[in-house]
């Protein structure tokens, strides 16, 4: 049996006659910056979130940055956030000219440690961008607590996480801006690059709309320089088709990911932990195996995809050297990252799928030894 990593074409054909209209109506508009279709995916998708504000931009590493610069985050600044993230978090704050301070992940969550995010605060520390990592919340209210006493911006990556929820309220409502990103791959997706910054900050979403297109006020008036990362209509079409399926798919998702973990229960493999009071949405379903690189092999020889998100933690990647971290710096991220394995995981999958996955796997993977403190 195949069992692709995700399977986009699985999914278009299940929307294929909705986004084939949804595209032709753009090019019969020729809305293709701006226009109607982005106006009403960013309506949308802000009344999906129950958030006040959402402005399309290029992707999602726009989105962070943008957020950042509009905070008024800068040279000088400190920007934390977690040791275990795709390389695009920490790169947003880099590119708004601030400096990186990484902070190890939680056991179990893979989420920010709050007691180690607050320790790593200094005077020069500015924001926060807690990750909602695979698709699990962070501890928002503990990060917000913090955040208030110490005077910080906290800027949510919701990348993995649209639909996720604390309690009944949606991530991306719950730090003064959030971003999404809607690369292919993520659990709304577009047909390219694609991003949004939502806010419940009116001051905040004008800047932000206005960054993102050249600081501009009318056509050729700019009140300061900004940047060129505008969402295009066709994408903006798409999200809005592709909006309406998130519910269900998120469902799936769901399903499939407690289906994996009832059948790998007693594996002695380290699963996902299902949060009690929150919905994880499950972007990716993440174990963690002893010899990971074997098993990863092995899987592919059976047809099996898998991924690693992410095989190197960020400070240990070449391009944070220059930060002066070391491996033992963060234990968690570091031990981690060698035995994290993404599993095969969509909304298209069926259950005989997963269970070819959980049958393979069980044949050559073996535990962890684990230390929790
Ligand atoms: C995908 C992703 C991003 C970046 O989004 P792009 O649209 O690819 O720029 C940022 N943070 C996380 C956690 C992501 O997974």
């Amino acid at each position: 049996m195949n069992v692709p990593f995700v399977d986009l074409k699985a999914q278009y054909e299940t929307i294929r006659e909705e986004v084939n209209f949804a595209i032709e109506q753009v090019l019969i508009e020729s809305a293709f910056i701006g226009g109607r279709f982005v106006r009403e995916f960013e309506d949308a998708f802000a009344q999906y979130l129950n958030v006040a504000h959402c402005i399309g931009v290029g992707n999602g590493t726009d989105a962070l940055f943008i957020a950042l610069r509009c905070l008024g985050i800068g040279p000088g600044d400190e920007v934390v956030t977690a040791a275990n993230s795709f390389v695009a978090t920490s790169e947003a704050a880099t590119m708004a000219g601030a400096r990186v301070v990484f902070v190890d992940c939680e056991p179990e969550t893979y989420n920010i440690a709050p007691v180690k995010l607050e320790e790593a605060i200094t005077p020069k520390t500015k924001a926060v961008i807690p990750v909602h990592l695979y698709g699990r919340p962070a501890d928002m209210p503990t990060v917000m607590d913090i955040a208030r006493r110490h005077h910080l911006f906290v800027i949510e990556d919701a990348a993995q996480a649209h639909g996720a929820m604390i309690a009944d309220k949606r991530v991306g409502t719950f730090g003064h801006a959030a971003c999404f990103s809607f690369y292919p791959g993520k659990n709304l997706g577009a047909c390219g690059d694609a991003g949004a910054v939502v806010t419940n900050d009116e001051k905040l979403a004008q800047k932000v709309r206005m960054t993102a297109n050249h600081g501009r006020c009318s056509k050729y008036d700019h009140e300061f320089e900004g940047v060129n990362s505008r969402m295009d209509g066709l994408q903006a079409a798409i999200l809005k088709v592709k909006l309406t399926h998130l519910e269900m798919w998120t469902q799936k998702r769901r399903t499939l990911a407690l289906l994996y973990s009832q059948l790998l229960k007693d594996s002695g493999l380290i699963l996902p932990m299902e949060p009690s009071d929150a919905r994880h949405v499950y972007h990716l379903y993440v174990i963690r195996i002893r010899n990971r690189d074997e098993v990863k092999e092995k899987l592919h020889q059976q047809g099996i995809s898998s991924g690693i998100h992410y095989p190197i933690a960020l400070p240990n990647l070449a391009a944070y050297g220059y930060l002066g971290y070391k491996p033992d710096d963060f234990p968690f991220a570091t031990k981690y990252s060698k035995e994290i394995l993404s599993l095969p995981l969509y909304a298209e999958m069926s259950e005989q799928q997963v269970q070819y996955v959980c049958e393979e796997l069980v044949k050559y993977a073996s535990p962890v030894e684990e230390r929790t403190k």
